[in-house]
């Protein structure tokens, strides 16, 4: 019979009602400012996690508020039969600050890159023919949820029983240039990459390896994808991940930060694209709707003109410099890597007990690949908070290291 009681918690509820999917952490978040969060128990937590690389300007931002009402008030969706003015401005501002000359608009990161994948190869089966549809992408990478994405994404453990994937997928390791020569044959339309691999636990380029495989791309005639779901935006202290590099892709996608919330992605390309990307060949209902894309713009403006990517570079150095000293400090920190305001620190251990800790003393932060903790905070982070969290995972460091001293018997050969 079903329990229907009327006292039953947020979490009873969910664990009632809804697929357990997630693996969620045993707090009940009510309500956001900037970068604190608070639970239904009024506890407040500095909040490092972003909404994973999603927040960007913060909780309960004004200025998302303010556009959001605004423009409920006039006009939220129409269908894309229809031409809006919203939608025009935030396409011009991409291309306007990009690489690239047009934008397709979607609702998430997977359906952003679910565009990338179709327009690569809608694009080289009207310019070659057929049969040359592979797609090569990382071990490690991620790329999204739906059927495509999961196809391109490199883990086993995201794959694992969605047979069968689709076909035309490639693998090779990332920072691994020999291999990509190797599997880049007559019959690959496109490479796609995470300029930084995020979800596989903060993996940065090797210097040039961007470079390198730009070259490769353009000596076979491939065409590159990066994925910028997760780097770009600003995070790294650049708009997008790839100004780094000095290269450039032919496609790029966005989503996370670029509603700072609100459920947009975007996949943005060259012009010399744009014929593969004729009327009827690619639509969404949503996407791009004047609702999302009136905040989306206004999300954008502010990370370009109020000065937060420059922010974001400022304030993950001096992050970094932070999470490296715990890393001369403690021998159970394996390595610190990120750009920016996409940090992750590798223990030589799991991660989760840590996450907990920062948990129990108030701070977001989540694990990436098991053993790295990853911190995506939004971009108007402050030093002092930064300092603060640097400080929780001191005293953890410590406890853990008293602990496994204790465990051993040596306790007392300390100091
Ligand atoms: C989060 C993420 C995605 C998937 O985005 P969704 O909005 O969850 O579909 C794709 N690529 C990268 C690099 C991501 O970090």
């Amino acid at each position: 019979m079903k329990d229907t009681r009327e006292d039953r918690s947020t979490m009873e509820l969910a664990d009632t009602y809804m697929f357990q999917t997630y693996g969620r952490f045993p707090i009940v978040l009510v309500r956001g400012d900037g970068c604190r969060v608070w639970d239904e128990d009024g506890k407040e937590y500095l909040d490092f996690v972003g909404g994973i690389a999603v927040c960007a300007l913060g909780h309960s931002s004004p200025l998302v508020a303010r556009v959001l009402e605004e423009q409920a008030k006039t006009l939220v969706h129409v269908s894309n039969l229809y031409y809006t003015r919203p939608q025009v401005d935030l396409a011009r501002l991409l291309v306007e600050n990009s690489f690239a000359d047009r934008v397709f608009f979607c609702n998430s990161g997977a359906e952003a890159n679910e565009a990338a994948l179709k327009l690569a190869r809608r694009y080289s089966y009207e310019k070659f023919g057929a049969n040359r549809h592979v797609i090569v992408s990382m071990t490690n990478s991620f790329h999204g949820r739906t059927m495509a994405t999961l196809s391109a994404t490199g883990q086993a453990k995201i794959q694992i029983g969605y047979d069968p994937l689709l076909s035309g997928f490639r693998f090779v390791p990332f920072n691994d240039v020999e291999a990509l020569e190797q599997a880049v044959d007559a019959s690959v339309c496109a490479v796609m990459l995470e300029p930084i691999q995020g979800e596989g636990g903060v993996v940065c380029p090797d210097p040039d390896y961007l470079k390198r495989v730009r070259g490769l791309c353009d000596e076979r005639g491939v065409l590159l994808i990066f994925d910028e779901v997760q780097v770009g935006m600003g995070r790294t202290g650049r708009l997008f991940a790839h100004e780094h590099y000095g290269i450039t892709p032919d496609i790029m996608t966005l989503a996370k930060a670029l509603g700072n919330g609100l459920p947009i992605g975007a996949m943005l390309a060259t012009e010399a694209l744009s014929p593969a990307f004729g009327p009827g060949s690619h639509a969404t209902t949503f996407g791009g709707t004047p609702l999302l894309t009136a905040v989306s713009r206004a999300v954008v403006s502010s990370l370009l003109k109020d000065g937060w990517i420059a922010h974001a570079e400022k304030v993950g150095a001096y992050f970094k410099e932070r999470l490296e000293g715990l890393g001369r400090k403690y021998d159970l920190v394996k390595e610190v890597r990120g750009l920016g305001l996409i940090l992750g620190m590798e223990l030589k251990r799991p991660g989760a007990p840590v996450v907990t800790a920062c948990l129990k003393e108030g701070f977001l932060i989540n694990c990436a690949h098991e053993t790295v903790l990853r911190f995506v905070p939004p971009l108007i982070v402050q030093k002092d908070e930064v300092d603060h969290l640097v400080a929780a995972l001191d005293r953890i460091f410590e406890g853990m290291t008293d602990e496994r001293l204790r465990d051993s018997g040596i306790e007392g050969l300390r100091d």
